[in-house]
This record gives structure tokens, C-alpha cells and sequence, in this order.
């Protein structure tokens, strides 16, 4: 019989009267230590496990193009893009060991050009619910170099962390929007030899990001400071998609497109669509904007936003499956009051958004102005059973509302 002093962890070779708790099996013991470190490493084997099993029965890119069209209106081109895009970098995280094929796929950071409020952040948005990935908004605009004030680089990982509950396998998968890309861009196409704060420095910076590597990210954001704690977070599975609005870079590309056009067969010029020259946009226009040509090939897929007209913004009040309208009903019907608008309080709001520049952005404030003083006062109105938004009462909301000083603006 073995004497009890002789009894080891068979994992860590630990005495007994080394350790706390000591559990003998059939013929081996396991000691407290190594069951919390086996516990560990079942925990983070079953996250990735769980994580690869999500992207095996990841969408075929028809099936997530058409969960996209359920939430945004038109974009065709950036839904296709997009959905293609996706569907590859998930399928390269999945790849088995490279080396052994020896044929790496590469990142496909994507980046969407398009006026403000054409669906660029909401079409990040919507993929990165139908993955079910975290995911986070940066604003490029608030980033400098580091030694600057503003924010580092690193911080738009932060959000990233925080997005993910600081769950870092699960944060290394998602997908970050980083928003208005062409404030950080050069301002003029010659490089300048003066230091420039938020300009080429920036675009440095994010090189780094986008690549896929180790970046140490400060877990509470803010500026890096030496003795905080750091947390690696590598960012080679993470998809980066930018979007930026990159006013003037029609410019360019009529530019190009004109001298093209001298040198090749004229009759390409008769088929431009002169009214949205971004449908024509190539890497090299970005270049000419101002983007450093490292950063534009570490976001190889490049899409267009069409800006949206009347037809457009009228599909978006009533038709995405979280469409304002619908979520007016809804919080009405929270009270009890049936709410039902008139086809021509539609048209008058687009016509309005319109009119103020405000695009798919003003449709919200133009129907908000609208309805403040219904959401005010109808649910403290007894046996009020249904709501009808009829043109007269809108429009006599309209006209008393602030909005109607942005006419004159
Ligand atoms: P941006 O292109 O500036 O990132 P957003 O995606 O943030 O614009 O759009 C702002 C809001 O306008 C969205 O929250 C959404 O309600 C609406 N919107 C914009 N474009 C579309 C679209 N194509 N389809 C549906 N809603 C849209």
C-alpha cells in the first residue's frame, strides 16, 4: 500500500501536503492548482470552439445580402461587395494551418465611400449583428499621432474590448466601423516635410491596426501611460470597414475618367453617368485624395454609396424591418392607441428632408417635430384608441417646429 506522504498531483508533481485539495482518480491524482488550470483552458478552447462553429455555418453571401436588405434601403453594389467580403474573411479565419497549403488568403478590410447618412454605418452595423460579433464605431476625426493630444489609435480597440466584455477571443473576431476616414487624409498630394497632427501621422498609425498584428490597447482607453496595464489584442482576424463621405473626390475621378477616355475609345465617355461619378471609384482616387497608398491597400475591397433620392427615402420611413414608422406603431401600440399616417405625411417628410439637406438622418428629427406633442399628451388620454397622422395636423406641427429655421440656413 502507498504510504499517504507519497501521494503527487500526477500533472504537477506537487506534494500532497503542498496542496490544498488533492482528488484521486483511478490511478492518478489531480491536485486544486491544475483543475483551475484545466478549467481555464477548457473555457477558452470551448469560446473558440463555439466561435469557429458560428463561422462554419457562416452565410453564404446571397443568404447575408439578403438579411442586409431587410434593414437598408438600395446599395446594391456595397450589399454584394459587402456581403462577398465578409463571407471570405470569415472563411479565412476557418482556413485550417496555413503552411500547409502554403497559399494564405489576406484580410479584406473593406472601405465605403459615400455622402453622409447614405447607410454606411448601418450597413457595418447590420453585418455585425448577423454574425453576432462585437463590434464598435471609431471616429477618425478625434485620432492623432501619439505624443498629440487626442486620442491614440489603439483606443478605437478599446471600444472594441469593451464592445466584447473584455472577452478578448471574442473581441479578436469582430468588426470595427471606423467613421469619416477622409478627415484624416493629406490635404494636399505632395507629402509635406512639416509634421501633420491628424493627417499621413494618423494613417501611420492605423497601418498597424489594420495589418494584423499585436497592439497593446489600455483597457480604459485614453491616452497610453507607462505603468497602466496593457491588454494584446491581436488583430489579425478582425475585420476594420471605413467610411468616409471623401467630399471632392468626384473631382478626381471625372479627372481620370476624361484623360482615359482621350487615350482609349471615346465612346466610354457617352456611358459615364456624370450625375454619380463615385460608381466609377478606384484605389487611386483615394490616393489623389490624400490617403497614404499603404493604408488604401490594407483596405483592398473598395464600394460606393449612391446618394439617395426622393424614392429612396421614402422606402426608408416605412419599409426596413426597424423602419421609424414602424417603430411609431409599435410605441404607440404600447399604449393601447392603434397609430395609422396618412400616404401624404409620408411624402411631405421626405419632401421636407429633402428641402433641408437633412437626408435619411433628418427623416428621424422631421418626424420627431411631428409627433412630440401626440407622444406627449395621447397616452395620459383615456379610451384614446387610435392615432391618425393625417397632412394638416403635420404639417401644422412642421411649421411651428424649429426644423423650419434650417430652411433659412
Ligand atoms: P453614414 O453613411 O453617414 O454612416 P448612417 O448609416 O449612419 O450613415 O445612416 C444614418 C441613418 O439614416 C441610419 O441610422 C438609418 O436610419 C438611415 N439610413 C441611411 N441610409 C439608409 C439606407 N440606405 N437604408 C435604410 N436606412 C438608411
Amino acid at each position: 500500500m502507498e504510504n499517504k506522504e507519497d501521494v503527487i498531483c500526477s500533472f504537477c508533481g506537487k506534494n500532497k501536503q503542498d496542496t490544498d485539495v488533492l482528488i484521486a482518480g483511478i490511478s492518478a491524482h489531480i491536485c486544486d492548482r491544475c483543475i483551475v488550470q484545466a478549467y481555464d483552458i477548457l473555457e477558452v478552447e470551448s469560446a473558440e470552439l463555439s466561435g469557429l462553429d458560428q463561422s462554419a455555418r457562416l452565410l453564404k453571401p446571397q443568404k447575408i445580402k439578403s438579411y442586409l436588405d431587410e434593414f437598408v434601403i438600395g446599395q446594391d453594389q456595397a450589399k454584394k461587395v459587402l456581403s462577398v467580403a465578409v463571407y471570405n474573411h470569415y472563411k479565412r479565419i476557418l482556413q485550417p494551418d496555413t503552411s500547409i497549403e502554403d497559399l494564405e488568403i489576406e484580410k479584406s478590410n473593406i472601405i465605403l465611400v459615400g455622402e453622409t447618412g447614405t447607410g454606411k454605418t448601418l450597413l457595418a452595423k447590420s453585418i455585425a449583428k448577423l454574425l453576432q460579433v462585437p463590434f464598435c464605431i471609431a471616429d477618425a476625426t478625434v485620432l492623432t499621432e501619439a505624443g498629440y493630444v487626442g486620442e491614440d489609435v489603439e483606443s478605437i480597440l478599446t471600444r472594441l474590448l469593451q464592445a466584447a466584455d473584455y472577452n478578448i477571443s471574442q473581441a479578436e473576431k469582430g468588426i470595427v466601423f471606423i467613421d469619416e476616414v477622409d478627415k484624416i487624409a493629406r490635404k494636399s498630394d505632395n507629402p509635406s516635410i512639416t509634421r501633420d497632427v491628424s493627417g499621413e501621422g494618423v494613417q501611420q498609425a492605423m497601418l498597424k491596426l489594420l495589418e494584423g498584428t499585436v497592439v497593446n490597447v489600455p483597457p480604459q482607453g485614453g491616452r497610453k501611460h507607462p505603468d497602466q496595464k496593457m491588454i494584446s489584442l491581436n488583430t489579425q482576424n478582425i475585420l476594420f470597414i471605413s467610411g468616409g463621405a471623401f467630399d471632392g473626390v468626384q473631382k478626381h475621378i471625372s479627372k481620370r475618367l476624361n484623360t482615359q477616355s482621350i487615350g482609349y475609345s471615346s465612346n466610354k465617355q457617352d456611358k459615364i453617368n456624370k450625375d454619380n461619378f463615385l460608381q466609377y471609384i478606384l484605389p487611386q482616387d483615394l490616393k489623389t485624395f490624400g490617403l497614404i497608398p499603404e493604408l488604401i491597400g490594407r483596405m483592398p475591397v473598395l464600394s460606393y454609396l449612391n446618394p439617395l433620392d426622393k424614392h429612396a427615402l421614402r422606402q426608408i420611413l416605412t419599409e426596413p424591418k426597424n423602419s421609424i414608422i414602424k417603430q411609431y406603431k409599435k410605441l404607440f401600440k404600447m399604449d393601447g392607441i392603434e397609430f395609422s399616417i396618412d400616404k401624404k405625411v409620408l411624402d411631405l417628410i421626405v419632401e421636407k428632408a429633402v428641402e433641408y439637406r437633412l437626408g435619411a438622418r433628418g427623416l428621424r428629427s422631421i418626424c420627431e417635430a411631428i409627433m412630440l406633442d401626440a407622444m406627449f399628451e395621447l397616452p395620459s388620454e383615456k379610451n384614446k384608441k387610435e392615432f391618425k397622422l393625417t397632412y394638416s395636423y403635420a404639417k401644422s406641427k412642421l411649421d411651428k417646429s424649429s426644423l423650419v429655421k434650417l430652411k433659412a440656413a
